[in-house]
């Protein structure tokens, strides 16, 4: 059951209708110029999905304060009239908003004409890559006032709260630890007075809203960096913070330049709690918000059961499903967030539009009718000769991957009748390869979303069965055909890859039978998974032969790093610039990048050399002359990922 996550709660004079709080999350469209109807759309669908209190992505508080161009920044008119509609729409609606107050410090990325990034001490940022000016005093008693301002603002514009944003390593945690405070004045110099910008922020922004007004302070539980704040001080600093006004604290987990993993796939779910719980033993009855790495309901009611916190904060799973919470209150499958962060976080460190890998609709919330593709999402060669038809319609979906169950959901959502035809005897495409790759498990969520959504929708889905060119009758009996027939794996010229130990990637994945010493050939992120997934069994050597320098280098910042870490734990030896290879029986042979002739031995030898669309079909739908789009990987393998696929799964049912 989900009886403590249902149950009402509270932050100051403010009733929650149940225990999860949306986190904060930079969407990049702050700065759209369209009068916050993309921004308004966006939270009110989240408030018919049953959200509760939703926080807004950090409105910083002054132009210093934002860390990205698209990050909108309170002192600007505009940008607070579009707040001011937003915050008027989701109050009508009966939802609840409180805008989070924001300053990056040295987080911020310097731009041309822009401020120069400021922090408590001259120290660099590995973030932004720049150097920060050391902020004088009367300077950081100013930012104090900023975020009163900024919070008289929220009060005036109609929000129901505001969320002081003091973690993840932003300006307020900057003045926290001693590794970026490097002051010796009223801000710095022993724990009490680098406790003091927090505790003045939320004393001045308290003094600025009043007593009634709730106040949520965002901090850090644990930055996870050598020698950085100690358990004491988070300890003292969650007091003083409590003292100083705050409503409830909100615990986040490490900073953005910290080297453990907080938010990627492969930290286990719930992993953080005990941070959270520590601060919550420190304050008693002060409400404490745990988050990070919790993505269901369920999970969210153990942490309640488990622990006296009081509430959940989720950010990433609103993304993939606006309607969590009215779904999982109604034992409804939900569209679960995999943490791939390839739509979201990764977009918006670099301040670009934030969607969602597995809800392409995130950002379009305004107007579900454009297309999500980034990438041309119709092949113009495609189109020809193929004409939509009006009325009631029949869709044939060849393919149960991403893309086809994305395009069959859509289609069906909109009322045509669809049958998805998939030659594998299960739905997921290459998705079922990423069941199995440690913190991936949750990539079977996402078609079990699908595949139980089809089938509420009426949708047929038969398995086994391969569409070939004796089946054009059979597809011209169809309105419109999506061809979402995927990818196969590309061969490579080896000398002995017709020895029987050599494997392409999609065999390797789906069976254990890897041998004690795997060598696999290929640099991408299959190449990555599969040297993961082999490398679980600590009794076995696994070997990667790249040509290239980069070991996947296409994959995104915040997840590349961490994987690697881990793959180098694992003892994964990754051999990069290597040529002339060639498979015997007991090795693969090679030159490697320094030029020396090398043997690696191996039992097993996968290659994964990336994929060439598996599109036989499209001709056959063509001499049918039906209304067809080809997508994902049979459309194209260049720059192939997940984000792609759904995209134009999706944008192939609204051409439709
Ligand atoms: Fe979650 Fe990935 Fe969607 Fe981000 S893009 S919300 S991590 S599923």
């Amino acid at each position: 059951g989900l009886d403590r996550v249902l149950r009402p709660g509270r932050i100051g004079r403010l009733v929650l209708p149940h225990r999860i709080v949306m986190g904060a999350m930079h969407l990049g469209w702050d700065h759209r110029d369209d009068g916050g109807r993309a921004l308004a759309a966006f939270y009110l669908a989240r408030v018919r999905g049953g959200a509760g209190l939703m926080v807004t992505g950090g409105a910083a508080v002054n132009p210093a304060g934002a860390d990205v161009p698209s990050c909108g920044v309170l002192d600007d008119t505009a940008f607070r009239a579009r707040l001011r509609r937003v915050a008027g729409e989701v109050g009508a609606a009966g939802g609840l908003l409180a805008l989070q107050l924001f300053h990056a410090g040295r987080y911020a990325q310097p731009t041309p004409g822009g401020p120069h990034p400021v922090a408590p001490s001259a120290v660099p940022s590995p973030i932004s890559r720049c150097t920060p000016d050391a902020l004088p005093a009367d300077a950081v008693t100013r930012i104090v006032e900023d975020f009163a301002r900024g919070a008289a603002h929220a009060r005036d514009l109609g929000f129901s709260a505001v969320e002081i944003m003091g973690s993840e390593g932003y300006l307020i945690d900057q003045f926290l630890s001693p590794l970026t405070n490097r002051r010796d004045d009223e801000w710095g110099g022993d724990p009490q007075r680098r406790m003091r910008f927090g505790t003045a922020v939320v004393a001045a922004v308290r003094a600025a809203v009043g007593p009634d007004f709730p106040v949520v302070m965002r901090m850090t539980g644990d930055d996870l960096l050598p020698g950085g704040t100690d358990p004491d001080t988070v300890t003292a600093y969650a007091r003083a913070l409590a003292a100083a006004g705050a409503d409830a604290l909100n615990v986040g987990v490490g900073w953005h330049e910290s080297p453990v993993p907080t938010v990627q796939a492969l930290v286990p779910p719930g992993h953080w709690v005990p941070v959270a719980a520590a601060v919550k033993a420190a304050v008693g009855p002060l409400p404490v918000l745990a988050s990070n790495r919790i993505n269901r309901l369920a999970q969210a009611e153990a942490v309640l059961a488990g622990t006296p916190l009081d509430l959940v904060s989720m950010a990433r799973p609103f993304l993939a499903d606006p309607a969590l919470v009215e779904r999982s209150r109604h034992g409804r499958p939900v569209n679960v967030c995999v943490a791939c962060n390839q739509a979201c976080i990764d977009r918006s460190l670099v301040g670009a539009a934030v969607s969602c890998m597995v809800n392409p609709l995130v950002g379009r919330e305004a107007d579900p009718a454009t297309p999500a593709g980034p990438a041309p999402h119709v092949d113009p060669a495609v189109r020809a000769g193929s004409t939509p038809v009006d009325g009631p319609r029949t869709v044939a979906v060849v393919g149960a991957g991403p893309a086809g169950l994305r395009a069959a959901h859509d289609l069906a959502l909109a009322g045509h009748r669809v049958t998805v035809y998939e030659a594998d005897g299960e739905p997921g495409g290459q998705f079922r390869l990423a069941y199995r790759v440690p913190g991936k498990a949750d990539y079977a969520e996402t078609i079990r979303f699908l595949t139980a959504e089809l089938t509420r929708l009426g949708a047929q889905l038969h398995t086994g069965r391969r569409i070939t060119d004796a089946d054009e009758d059979l597809l011209r009996r169809h309105d419109g055909v999506i061809v979402a027939t995927g990818v196969l794996p590309r061969r490579i010229d080896l000398p002995g890859d017709g020895l029987p130990h050599v494997r392409d990637y999609g065999s390797a994945f789906a069976d254990d039978a890897l041998g004690q010493r795997v060598v696999v050939i290929g640099g991408g992120g299959i190449a990555v998974d599969l040297a993961h997934l082999a490398s679980q069994r600590p009794d076995r050597q696994v070997t990667v032969l790249l040509r290239g320098e980069r070991l996947g280098p296409r994959m995104g910042r915040s997840t590349r790093w961490a994987v690697l870490a881990e793959l180098r734990r694992r003892g994964v030896q990754v051999v990069p610039g290597v040529r002339d290879l060639r498979v015997d029986p007991d090795a693969v042979r090679l030159v490697d990048g320094t030029g020396a002739v090398r043997s690696v031995p191996a039992d097993t030898v996968v290659v994964a050399a990336g994929q060439l669309p598996a599109d036989a079909l499209v001709r056959t739908v063509r001499r049918a002359g039906v209304w067809h789009r080809v997508v994902g990987g049979a459309r194209d393998t260049g720059g192939l990922d997940a984000v792609r696929a759904f995209a134009e799964g999706h944008d192939a049912a609204l051409a439709f």
